[in-house]
């Protein structure tokens, strides 16, 4: 492969928010690689903290030392292959998971949420997801969610039953329909995107998008000079001075012309 047309900067944060005394979420990052991957756990007896990890961890793992031929949930030729790997990653977690749950009982309860990202040299990036953990692109301005949530109120905002307002209100906005760490058969969502120069690929979980709304992320994001870090620690502000109901993660990654 050529060199990247630009340089990728990124930095990731995670916090606990203001009401927590746990934090269930994890994230990593592999720069070089272009990996990037941010899990929102659920589950009583520290089950989040465990799925999160486990799923970021296996995920990671996978990702980087992957053995040519090694696709242990099947190879669709027709499909990208850096998806591919990206979804093979994914229900890997979602075993090793559920593996965990038959050793250890007591952690019946545990799901991870998943969203990740593979940004290949030119910029085209894949991102998978399952659960409500979001991927957005910033463009020139305009933020715009790249994923979607597979969440109880959005599959009723699909149906027209729910506005996207009621649905961020409803109390069961928390209620997601895919997790992993489930037994039954687990459809990953892929989408390829497109990054150019300056723009943003953000990766969250639901602790940023339930306290701040997509328009105050992208003036954060919009700051001509804003580099990762600045980014991920506004972020988690703006989510706490908004009441910082959950944990808060938020891994921001920017396509930069080189200096
Ligand atoms: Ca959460």
């Amino acid at each position: 492969m050529s060199a990247r047309e630009f340089k990728l900067k990124s930095h990731g944060l995670t916090d606990v928010g203001k009401l927590r005394d746990h934090n269930e979420d994890s994230f990593a990052i592999r720069e070089s690689e272009g990996l990037f991957v941010v899990c929102d756990g659920m589950g009583g007896h520290a089950g989040g903290e465990v799925a999160s990890s486990v799923a970021v961890e296996t995920i990671t793992d996978f990702i980087l030392n992957q053995k040519e031929g090694d696709w242990p949930f099947g190879l669709d030729a027709e499909a990208p292959e850096p998806g591919e790997r990206l979804r093979n990653a994914a229900l890997l977690a979602n075993q090793r998971i559920t593996e965990r749950i038959e050793r250890e009982p007591w952690l019946a309860r545990m799901g991870t949420t998943m969203v990740s990202a593979l940004v290949a040299e030119d910029g085209t990036s894949w991102v998978a997801n399952i659960g409500d953990s979001r991927a957005y692109l910033w463009h020139e301005g305009t933020l715009r969610q790249v994923t979607s949530d597979h969440s109880w109120v959005n599959e009723q905002v699909q149906r027209g039953v729910l506005s996207s307002a009621e649905a961020a209100a409803h109390p069961l906005k928390n209620v997601i329909t895919r997790a992993l760490g489930a037994r039954d058969s687990l459809p990953v969502d892929l989408v390829e995107e497109h990054l150019q120069p300056g723009d943003w690929l953000l990766l969250c979980s639901d602790g940023l998008t339930g306290m701040v709304e997509d328009e105050a992320i992208s003036t954060i994001l919009s700051e001509p000079d804003r580099d990762p870090e600045e980014a991920c620690r506004l972020l988690v502000e703006a989510a706490n001075a908004a009441g910082g109901e959950d944990n808060i993660t938020v891994v921001a990654i920017r396509a930069a012309l080189p200096a």
